[in-house]
């Protein structure tokens, strides 16, 4: 077991940054930190740049349970980035004087093909790669819900429901509920093909699956977080929310309502 105080910090190895972070690595030390070279050390995890960074973070380190992520942002302040690299007294100000809280993020998971199984902190993306329709029988558990056509389908977590899920009138939900949402990507709605048509939010007792039919567009890209999936067929993708949660920290005032609000607001 890493020793609690273990930090890693995980950064685009650019000029730029390297000059911002070594400010940040001496001030850690002097805290009685103890930077480590390898992420599989570290029980501290420091995403440095902005919420993509962070899902870079997580995702390249495994999606572990047992270290606390933590993200500084370089730019403005993000939904997973609660400390600002320009404010590095403020911060440790923070941690000392208990400023600071842990909350616990639901994800997904996402298996393909009943093969190969993906983790999500924002969401999974199914979309056509060609320029027809993409046809998917749509699944709640065993039950058949609906047949979809269109551009494809998101499926988001809480926290990711904020990012893409947004951007496609998806409603925002609070990271303490463990769920779902899928929401689609213009769906072909006419007398022979009908959906939802609105956004559904799923609970973590139920799980989807999608079913790619085969009629000529049999290749999505299926899109975790913010990267592709190397895999070209898949044809059955089962989406469940695991026990599994990101832990991260959090400044007392500043609730994921507080960030919505500054956001959007
Ligand atoms: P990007 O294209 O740079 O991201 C788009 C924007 O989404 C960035 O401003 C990013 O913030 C922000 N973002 C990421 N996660 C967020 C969250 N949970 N809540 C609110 N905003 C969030 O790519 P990226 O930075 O690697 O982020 C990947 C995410 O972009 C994907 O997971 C997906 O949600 C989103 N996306 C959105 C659209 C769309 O809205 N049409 C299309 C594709 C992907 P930072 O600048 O701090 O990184
Ligand atoms: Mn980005």
């Amino acid at each position: 077991m890493p020793n609690r105080r273990n930090l890693f910090f995980f950064y685009k190895q650019t000029k730029e940054l390297q000059e911002k972070v070594e400010p940040l690595k001496a001030l850690a030390e002097k805290n009685d930190f103890h930077i480590v070279e390898e992420a599989k050390d570290a029980s501290i995890i420091a995403s440095i740049g902005g919420d993509g960074a962070f899902l870079q973070a997580v995702r390249q380190t495994g999606f572990r349970e047992d270290c606390l992520y933590v993200g500084i942002s370089t730019g403005e302040l993000g939904f997973y980035c609660d400390f600002h690299i320009d404010n590095l007294q403020e911060m440790v100000g923070d941690i000392l004087s208990e400023g600071i809280e842990v909350r616990r993020y639901p994800t997904i998971e996402v298996k393909v093909n009943n093969e190969s199984s993906f983790y999500c902190l924002n969401e999974c993306t199914i979309r056509s790669s060609i320029i027809k329709t993409l046809a998917m029988e749509v699944y709640v558990e065993d039950f058949h819900f609906e047949t979809f056509r269109g551009d494809g389908l998101i499926v988001s977590t809480p926290t990711g429901s904020t990012a893409y899920n947004k951007s496609v009138n998806g409603a925002v939900m609070d990271p303490k509920l463990a769920c779902m949402q899928v929401s689609e990507l213009a769906s072909l709605n006419n007398n022979h093909y009908r959906t939802l048509g609105s956004p559904f939010v799923l609970s973590d007792e139920r799980s989807l699956t999608l079913q790619v039919i085969q009629d000529g567009n049999d290749y999505p890209v299926i899109g975790i977080d913010n990267e592709a999936l190397s895999i070209q067929h898949a044809k059955e993708i089962h989406i469940h929310i695991p026990e599994k949660r990101i832990k991260t920290v959090k400044l007392k005032d500043n609730s994921f309502w507080h960030k919505v609000q500054r956001s959007f607001l």
